[in-house]
């Protein structure tokens, strides 16, 4: 299982193919990107199977590349290893999306109270549950930041969690608890993996994020803080690496 995070250039989809191709060797079943197309449209592409199997996919049925995207290979542990299961999930009527690595432990309690409200749901995971969730919240709030953080201070378990939404193109947000998730730094662009390897190709500058800490990158920001909002230092190093 991997992620991956990227905020430039338009050329997210090489981005996101090549670091879930260096995350492989971690094994998975599923593989899955989203997109935020230059005219703001969010495009997602999801398959079982090889990551071949996805691109043999964005072959057939090519979405168009943008400077913003997510990419993910699943551990099915919540629903079968199936297409409709493979991230991303989206939220708030397809204009967000959602990847995850890990268990969310609380995710029927908060499915059920999703489904009281008129929530549907077309995967089994509990993924699906914090992508609803980050929906419901962003509609509250109108601040992907905002709504992100009232989102995984609700979960229970462990997560590395990447989101974004079409309303702003040039952000994704992350966060992790019992997870990891690092921060690559480049020029005018900036990444986030489960490990280096998600971006090691790009930088070797890079940002460890603590324990129960959220970051949001733009193409020339990149901002850490805790759940509660508040702002944490984070010590950048170099990634030791034979590419
Ligand atoms: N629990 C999630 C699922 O089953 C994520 C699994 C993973 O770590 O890839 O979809």
């Amino acid at each position: 299982c991997g992620i991956v995070g990227y905020v430039g250039t338009d050329k997210s989809l090489e981005v996101l193919l090549g670091g879930l191709k260096r995350l492989e060797y971690r094994g998975y079943d599923s593989a899955g990107i989203a997109v935020i197309a230059p005219d703001g449209a969010l495009n997602t592409a999801k398959k079982a199977g090889k990551l071949s199997v996805l691109v043999d996919e964005l072959d057939a049925n090519p979405i168009p590349n943008g400077g913003t995207g997510i990419g993910h290979t699943r551990w099915a542990t919540h629903g079968g290893p199936t297409d409709r299961n493979a991230h991303p999930h989206l939220g708030d009527d397809g204009r967000l999306a959602v990847i995850h690595n890990g268990i969310i432990e609380n995710f029927a309690t908060l499915k059920d109270e999703l489904l009281a409200d008129g929530f549907t749901f077309e995967s089994e995971t509990d993924t699906e549950v914090a992508a609803a969730l980050l929906g419901r919240e962003y509609r509250t709030t109108g601040d992907l930041n905002e709504a992100f953080r009232r989102v995984v201070s609700r979960l229970e378990g462990a997560f590395t969690l990447l989101a974004l939404h079409q309303d702003a193109p040039h952000v994704v947000v992350g966060a992790r608890r019992n997870s990891p998730l690092v921060i690559g730094l480049g020029e005018g662009e900036n990444f986030l993996g489960s490990d280096v390897a998600a971006f090691v190709e790009h930088t070797r500058n890079a940002m460890a994020i603590g324990q129960d800490q959220i970051v949001t990158i733009t193409p020339d920001s990149v901002t850490v803080t805790d759940f509660a909002g508040a702002p944490v230092e984070v010590e950048p190093f170099e990634v030791a690496w034979d590419a």
